[in-house]
């Protein structure tokens, strides 16, 4: 059921690029904007373009000759088609020409594998990078696979002065109360740092927001008499499995990473929350908790659901865990909230609420 419907997003997602495939008139022989990229043994494509280049990503869902293929169009004239045989999971890696001044690079994968539409997103990681990661695709034999250099000469990213952090702080008077110092909670900001993950309109950084929602969830549980943990406290870069390894080492009872969504800058009708949880029982009802108190105080933006994510950090942490989507960068409706000090106090509340309801009711 989940399948039947998520090709339907994805065949609508096509039709309405494809249209807007068709709009700009790109002018012969400027070279490609793509200027790298790596298909890691992960399964996710890290790619690098020209400045501010316009990516358009597509699904073709799998047929009886071949399986599903992704591919990614940039502007520019390519010079030398060619095709690299592909290992694991993925069949080959195909990067042409479809049309003049166009560059594409094809993903193509197994007949055998399955890839959710609804999980994959080419998120900007700076106005020169770009990064896909294929969410449930089997690893076991992929190896790292690319062209060019992919860090080399990238644009250091410039923070917008947009952006104002919370000063301060949210009163916690209306939050549950709970035992002291019975519970440990970690909490995970996404990205920092270099990586300022999802970037939006007007130049809305998710790593921003995230932070600066995180660091205000912490001090409401921690008036709450909880022993809050956070992976980080300021735009530092940590990979992934060292905030796994630290949740793992700190005891804690529940682990919430926050993180912003987007799409595309040609979906500003894509808003909504989500809440993920790998599979077990514990984490799908801290993330009901949550997802519910958020929604709260988020009308108008759809109800994206508690859904299964395969999202490393929840994946591998020991304790119930959750990755909440606290909206979308991107969203014509969410994006503008996102950046109103008021409504990220509204969030952290919210956050705190779901958490602290989640161990004042499920955990003795
Ligand atoms: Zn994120």
């Amino acid at each position: 059921m989940l399948a039947a419907s998520s090709y339907r997003i994805s065949w609508l997602l096509i039709a309405t690029l494809q249209v807007l495939g068709l709009l700009p008139a790109i002018p012969a022989q400027i070279e490609s904007a793509l200027s790298a990229w790596v298909l890691t043994d992960q399964g996710v494509l890290q790619l690098r373009t020209s400045r501010n280049a316009q990516l358009q990503a597509f699904f073709q869902v799998a047929d009886a000759n071949r399986g599903i293929r992704v591919w990614i169009d940039f502007p520019g004239e390519l010079k030398f088609p060619r095709r690299l045989v592909g290992r694991g999971a993925v069949k080959e890696i195909r990067i042409g020409q479809p049309r003049a001044g166009i560059t594409r690079l094809v993903v193509e994968f197994r007949s055998d594998v399955e890839l959710n539409p609804e999980n994959l997103r080419l998120r900007g990681t700076a106005p020169d990078r770009w990064e896909m990661a294929f969410i449930g695709l089997p690893t076991r034999g992929l190896n790292e696979v690319g062209e060019g250099d992919l860090t080399g000469g990238a644009i250091a990213w410039q923070a917008p002065n947009r952006f104002k952090p919370s000063s301060t702080p949210a009163d916690p008077s209306g939050l549950p109360t709970i035992p002291n110092n019975r519970y440990r909670v970690v909490i995970d900001p996404g990205h920092g740092g270099p990586d300022p993950g999802a970037v939006g309109i007007g130049g809305l950084r998710e790593t921003d927001v995230v932070l600066d929602v995180s660091l205000q969830v912490a001090a409401l549980l921690r008036a709450r008499g909880v022993d809050v943990r956070l992976t980080r406290t300021s735009e530092i870069d940590v990979d992934l499995p060292p905030r796994v390894s630290f949740a793992n080492r700190s005891g804690a009872t529940a682990f919430v990473s926050i993180h912003a969504n987007a799409l595309s800058m040609h979906r500003p009708d894509v808003n909504g929350i989500e809440t993920f949880f790998y599979s077990d029982s514990r984490s799908e009802r801290l993330a009901s908790y949550i997802q519910q108190q958020i929604l709260n105080v988020s009308p108008g933006t759809p109800n994206r659901g508690v859904r299964r994510g395969r999202f490393f950090v929840i994946r591998r942490t020991t304790m119930p865990s959750v990755l909440v989507e606290i909206g979308f960068v991107t969203g014509a409706i969410d994006a503008p909230r996102l950046a109103q000090v008021g409504h990220r106090r509204r969030l952290a509340l919210a956050l705190a609420a779901g958490i602290l309801n989640y161990l004042k009711r499920e955990v003795q």
